[in-house]
């Protein structure tokens, strides 16, 4: 890696990511800890180098293996619908992909456990964020479906896959009082929904429609 690549794009990358900052604001995002995350994050570092210049746009982009690092705005979505003001401990992402969204959490949370089926996008993620000097992820090559027993129950679960429905074993470890984000449906069109775990039941809201890659069974 050379080091203007490490050191971001010059001068333009603290200006362009001051850019999407704004737009992640004016598109609702107001939780300022979820904003402060999101600026520590250096995007450039999650794609291809071809790819760098556009890290910053608020669109998503190709990682590799067919799957794409998520749209800026839909993280901060996520993220801030999964913490909701709250200080979370220990959370669950299902969907390391390249990472972005783990880096996003690491930044806001105290640990969290991530989960990918496709052991070469495990291994280059795990590289990149030990490179990165991130020290509270615990990395999983496995399948999500069956969430990560051993670490289990999380404040909240975040998945980045789209199942059909919502796998048991997640509602199964969930802490009371917790929170899951998860994009259910099919192929091409997902509800983004946030399932709480209270004291008395499950409770569910829609947040909006959203389009991520298929949660598919089985490790690679
Ligand atoms: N948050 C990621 C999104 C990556 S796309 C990012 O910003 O890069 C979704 C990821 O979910 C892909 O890497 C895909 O391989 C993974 N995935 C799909 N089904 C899975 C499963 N059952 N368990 C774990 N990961 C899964």
């Amino acid at each position: 890696m050379s080091s203007q690549r490490r050191h971001g794009i010059g001068m333009t990358s603290a200006r362009t990511r001051e850019r999407l900052l704004s737009r992640l604001r004016d598109s609702g995002i107001d939780n300022p800890r979820v904003l402060e995350a999101i600026r520590q994050v250096p995007r450039h570092m999650f794609v291809d180098e071809a790819l760098a210049s556009r890290a910053y746009e608020d669109i998503a982009l190709p990682i590799g293996h067919g799957q794409t690092i998520s749209q800026p705005l839909v993280v901060a979505l996520m993220t801030q619908a999964l913490s909701a003001g709250k200080h979370l401990q220990r959370v669950l992402e299902i969907g390391t992909g390249c990472g972005y969204q783990t880096a996003v959490l690491a930044n806001l949370v105290d640990e969290v456990c991530t989960v990918e089926r496709i052991a070469a996008l495990f291994r280059l993620t795990r590289n990149r964020l030990f490179d990165l000097k991130y020290r509270n992820i615990k990395f999983l090559h496995g399948d999500g479906l069956q969430g990560w027993p051993e670490y289990a129950p999380y404040d909240g679960i975040l998945a980045t896959a789209a199942p059909e429905e919502v796998p048991r074993p997640l509602l199964d470890q969930l802490q009371t009082g917790g929170r899951i984000v998860i994009p259910i449906g099919g192929r091409s069109l997902q509800k983004l929904m946030l399932i709480e775990k209270t004291p008395t039941g499950w409770e569910h809201s829609e947040i909006e429609s959203v389009n991520f890659v298929p949660l598919l069974s089985g490790k690679i």
